[in-house]
């Protein structure tokens, strides 16, 4: 089990009363730290500092959203596997109506339950903040942990020559070696 943290990011903030909606149009903000992506058990995400700008409009029979996000994530980099930070900005839309859980045909539509009238936005903002990181992330040139870089390197062309290992000693093995002491 893990240690929950004191203090706690309070996921009710990111649920929009949009049936309560007072006028036609409203903007709300929102600000995600590592606490956000802990309690969300965010595998992809080991953490973040970002700002989201909601902008809902009422229109009729739906209701129209724009989210706004732009800041940080911490990500493993696919060189070194260290965290690093990788900026985000992604805009995105979301149309939201009120109804049953069962008419949810239509996938860029989200259904949101009539009785209650509340979206719920953290998983979408989530999903927003992962699908706008780069299929690639890495660190600056020059910034990645280079002792897990080289130890990488050299097991990946350990299994590349192992049908070879038996006939020579790979002189990588011994450049392991002496790192491993
Ligand atoms: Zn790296």
């Amino acid at each position: 089990m893990q240690a929950k943290s004191v203090v706690m990011c309070d996921l009710e903030t990111f649920k929009i009363d949009l049936k309560g909606m007072k006028t036609d149009e409203q903007s709300l903000e929102f600000d995600l730290n590592d606490e956000f992506f802990k309690v969300l058990d965010a595998s992809e995400v080991n953490g973040g500092a970002l700002h989201v700008s909601v902008s809902i409009r009422k229109a009729s029979g739906f209701y129209e959203l724009l989210f706004h996000t732009e800041g940080t994530v911490t990500v493993p980099c696919d060189l070194c596997l260290d965290d690093m930070e990788q900026p985000i900005m992604t805009d995105n839309r979301l149309v939201a109506k009120l109804g049953t859980e069962t008419n949810t045909e239509d996938d860029d539509v989200v259904i949101v339950d009539e009785n209650e009238g509340m979206l719920d936005t953290s998983w979408l903002i989530y999903e927003f903040v992962a699908l706008a990181i780069p299929i690639k992330h890495v660190h600056a040139p020059g910034k990645c942990n280079s002792a897990m870089t080289q130890k990488l390197e050299e097991l990946s062309g350990a299994v590349r020559s192992s049908e070879e290992a038996a006939k020579e000693i790979d002189p990588r093995w011994e450049a392991l070696k002496k790192l491993k002491v």
